[in-house]
């Protein structure tokens, strides 16, 4: 339901849970029925945490089991369409041995064709949202470059999305998708964000920029890259967001 990116540097004064639970908070207005989170350190190691019911409830599980500081992450507010609302089936879905963390608003419509497509995956939610993290880690493993998986992988989903992927190989990268759903860039000075709505990254920057149909956004702390479903660069439409934070 509601979705936030961050990529920052140690410089730029912000964690990543910092600016990532700011987000959730901000996107709270939504509506939700689970939190979860996902982060990249510095040292290529992933940590995820999830939790139904209200982001209280994920933020006495951070308390309980801090995640190490890390400067990428995501996180997501879950609106259930494919399974209850379970720990288990809430967002990060984790694939590649706990390296890869997916996080998903929408519907995927071929769920359950993918599924029956592809052997060999541990499942361990009910969600139309599992398999694209698995999907999305076979791709991954045939080039290692995630912008290029997310593009083929995408390719073959049917139904709405905004997706955002980090990678434990990839500290400082957060890849994101949309086909029918919203996804904004935040531009910042050594860092960058990504939103389902601007709401995710009101308190850190007002210069957003709009990720079109069908396109695949790359940010570092130093770039946003975004192209189209054949791999081609384009450049997104940018505005200044005009309401305080
Ligand atoms: N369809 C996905 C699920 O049920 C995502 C729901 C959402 O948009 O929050 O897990």
């Amino acid at each position: 339901c509601g979705i936030v990116g961050y990529v920052g540097r140690s410089a730029s004064g912000h964690t990543a849970e910092e600016v990532v639970l700011d987000g959730l908070r901000r996107m709270e207005y939504r509506g939700y029925d689970s939190a979860g989170v996902a982060f990249v350190t510095p040292d290529g190691r992933l940590a995820s945490a999830k939790k139904a019911g209200k982001l209280a409830s994920l933020l006495d599980e951070l308390g309980e089991h801090p995640l190490p500081d890390a400067l990428t992450g995501i996180g997501h507010t879950r609106w259930a369409t494919h399974g209850g609302p379970t720990d288990a089936n809430a967002h990060p879905h984790v694939s590649d041995g706990g390296r890869l963390a997916l996080i998903h608003n929408g519907i995927i419509e071929n769920f359950a064709e993918l599924k029956d497509e592809m052997d060999g995956d541990e499942y361990l939610s009910e969600t139309d949202t599992e398999v694209v993290a698995h999907l999305l880690a076979r791709e991954y493993r045939v080039d290692n470059d995630l912008a290029a998986a997310m593009r083929r992988t995408t390719a073959r989903l049917e139904g709405a999305f905004t997706l955002l992927a980090v990678h434990a190989d990839l500290p400082g990268t957060v890849v994101g998708a949309r086909r029918n759903s919203p996804l904004v860039i935040g531009l910042g000075d050594g860092e960058n964000f990504l939103g389902s709505d601007v709401a995710a990254f009101i308190a850190y920057s007002k210069e957003a920029v709009e990720i079109g149909q069908d396109q695949i956004v790359t940010i570092t702390p130093s770039s946003v890259d975004i192209t189209d479903s054949d791999g081609n660069p384009v450049s997104g439409n940018a505005y200044h967001v005009d309401w305080d934070a």
